[in-house]
């Protein structure tokens, strides 16, 4: 049986924490879908159509990871994809206490959900898609931190550079 799971997230912009997160998830699940998650409360920068492309563009060549995006629910969406599992990344406190309210409220939603998490590795541990954002508007460099890609689009979109 091909055991997969679903990585949902922001990805606003993709760091190389998610990165982390899918390689090592790889080694657990023989294919994992990363899904933007379009309706997120949260503010973004790129629009979804923009977070999926850079994605596609990271793992294109990779049979085993699937681009997609979904609105709505992720229940509802892991339903439609037929997959019952949801790998998450873990952090600090901080992320644990929010992501545990998301697993109740998930696991209250669908009972047949599974929410899995991996801690980052510790080279990813103060890495968020906020920090890199700061980190770019303030002419830093995203070496180590943000796939080329990403680093070039995130430039584009707050220094517009060309
Ligand atoms: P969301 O808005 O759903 O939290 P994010 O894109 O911020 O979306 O994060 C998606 C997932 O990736 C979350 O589980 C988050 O904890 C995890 N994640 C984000 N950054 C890192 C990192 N540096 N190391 C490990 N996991 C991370």
């Amino acid at each position: 049986m091909c055991k997969r799971a679903i990585c949902a997230g922001s990805f606003d912009p993709p760091t190389d924490g998610h990165l982390n997160i899918v390689a090592r998830g790889l080694k657990v699940f023989d294919k994992l879908v990363v899904a933007v998650a379009v309706n997120t409360t949260k503010k973004s920068i790129f629009t979804p159509e923009e977070r999926v492309e850079m994605l596609k563009e990271i793992f294109r060549g990779r049979e085993n990871v699937e681009v997609d995006s979904f609105e709505g629910l992720l229940v509802d969406y892991a339903r439609r994809k037929g997959i019952h599992t949801i790998l998450r990344g873990l952090r600090t406190v901080g992320d644990y206490e929010y992501e545990s309210q998301m697993a109740l409220a998930n696991k209250t939603l669908d009972p047949e959900i599974e929410i899995l998490y991996m801690m980052t590795e510790g080279k990813y541990a103060h890495l968020s898609s906020s920090i890199i954002k700061e980190i770019i508007t303030f002419g830093g460099s995203g070496c180590g931190m943000i796939h080329p890609t990403v680093e070039k689009r995130l430039k584009q979109k707050l220094l517009k550079v060309t």
